[in-house]
């Protein structure tokens, strides 16, 4: 019988005996999680980037056990509860000076939806009711939920089939300039984020960003110098700037947030993925007390309408607290930092990677590394070959990257840099159908006719 189960962002097979065997995952153990019938994989991108301290942390099992055996749930509406409101604290601690309030929520998407929500009503009650746009990146991702798939990329992004529904906001460029860029590289990008700020800076409530890595849309990443920037150009058009780091908070880029980069602080930001070390499903949106103290008053229209039934659920903030003690009582921006020299030394600097003519890039930021080829269909068939070699490998589009858990040793790391490596060497033939000069040309002339 097939499964009930319907997979995520997978086209369905026309008929249903077409369907592959998923593999059923039975447990896990540090950066490894074990399958039926005895496979054990070597997890490149810690299940979706949040599982930051592997599987089955001792510590963090605990951590839940004995909250579940002293307050498994109950509401923030009008009450409060030990973790949650060490939690909070604990993120106003390490996030940018100045966010200094926490909402809970359940999830990522949620999260953008009332960072959105807060910079619209914020401007409501300061007076710029007309302030009901947002500026997004192009080849941004914020989120799956009707308000965030608006924010996403209108083009290259996932979600167009449902372009009639969303509505419509503003787009700048992607940012080009890389991140050792300096300050007059990152001109350009910034001009482009002016250009629409300019025009449209009346109807603009924010301007929302994955800070220096745009994570789904193919490991972008930029200069720090960019998001100073943009900081000034938001102050300078009383747009509310608004940093998702759901996939870039807690070390992913090298740094506790990728805000810290660049000494920024945004009035709003958002927090999920590694929040709860991926134990469980929770999330915060920050901000400052200028938003936060825009919501005092007396008129209906100063409570912030936003309520989901597990915001603050005990489980989750205790297991994000003990997510956050080990991070920082086990040094792990120092294990990020290793990890991060493992993948610029095996992947930035193998020349004979760089030298493939599939090949069109490679970037490294922090504990993030990604291998771009010219055509999706390079890596067609990835899956199974790293399956085959003891790694579990999601390249999507044309992008074979990896996110690894923070606890990866540097053998582990290199065992994995070794099998997106062999792809290519298994595959040198292959991919050479054309000459390198020949592809650039290709994808030149590509980018132009966009
Ligand atoms: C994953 C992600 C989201 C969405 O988070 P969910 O918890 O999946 O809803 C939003 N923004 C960014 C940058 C993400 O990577």
């Amino acid at each position: 019988m097939t499964s009930p189960v319907w997979h995520p962002y997978q086209r369905l097979n026309p008929r249903p005996e077409q369907d592959p065997a998923v593999p059923r995952v039975i447990g896990g153990e540090g950066p490894y999680f074990y399958l039926e019938g005895g496979e054990r994989l070597l997890d490149a991108c810690c299940s979706w980037w949040c599982m930051i301290h592997g599987y089955r942390h001792p510590r963090l099992v605990r951590a839940i056990a004995e909250q579940a055996d002293t307050l498994s749930h109950v509401m923030l509406a009008g009450l409060t509860h030990d973790p949650a409101e060490q939690l909070a604290r604990a993120l106003v601690r390490v996030t940018p000076e100045g966010l200094n309030h926490v909402f809970f929520i359940d999830s990522g998407s949620v999260g953008m939806e009332v960072a959105m929500k807060m910079a619209l009503q914020y401007h409501i009650l300061t007076g710029r009711p007309e302030k009901t746009r947002m500026l997004a990146l192009k080849r941004g991702y914020h989120g799956d939920t009707s308000g965030c798939m608006a924010v996403c990329d209108p083009e290259s992004g996932m979600h167009r089939l449902f372009s009639p529904l969303l509505p419509r906001h503003h787009f700048a460029p992607a940012p080009t300039a890389p991140f050792d860029a300096a300050p007059e590289d990152v001109e350009d990008d910034l001009a482009g984020l002016r250009a629409v700020l300019e025009q449209h800076h009346h109807e603009i409530a924010a301007l929302l960003m994955e800070p220096l890595l745009q994570a789904a849309g193919g490991l972008n990443m930029t200069s720090p110098h960019y998001l100073c920037g943009a900081r000034e150009l938001c102050d300078e058009f009383n747009v509310l700037l608004v940093f998702d780091e759901v996939a870039t908070g807690f070390g992913r880029t090298g740094k506790m947030f990728a805000a810290n980069h660049a000494e920024v602080t945004p009035d709003i930001m958002v927090l999920s993925k590694g929040l709860t070390g991926g134990y469980l499903g929770h999330a915060a949106t920050l901000a400052t007390d200028r938003i936060h103290d825009a919501f005092r008053g007396e008129s209906d229209r100063h409570a912030f309408m936003h309520g989901p039934t597990f915001m603050g659920n005990p489980l989750a903030c205790r297991v994000a607290l003990e997510s956050l003690a080990v991070f920082e009582e086990e040094h792990y921006l120092e294990k990020i930092a290793r990890l991060s020299r493992v993948l610029t030394r095996e992947l930035c600097e193998d020349a004979e990677l760089a030298a493939h003519p599939a090949v069109a890039d490679v970037r490294v930021l922090g504990a993030a590394a990604v291998i771009e080829v010219y055509e999706a269909a390079d890596l067609d068939g990835l899956r199974d070959f790293a399956r085959a070699r003891g790694v579990w490998l999601r390249a999507f589009k044309n992008y074979l990257y990896t996110m690894p858990a923070y606890i990866t040793t540097e053998a582990e790391m290199v065992t994995i840099t070794d099998v997106m490596k062999a792809w290519f060497l298994a595959h040198s033939g292959l991919l050479a159908r054309l000459g390198k000069a020949e592809r650039d040309a290709q994808v030149q002339q590509r980018q132009r006719a966009q």
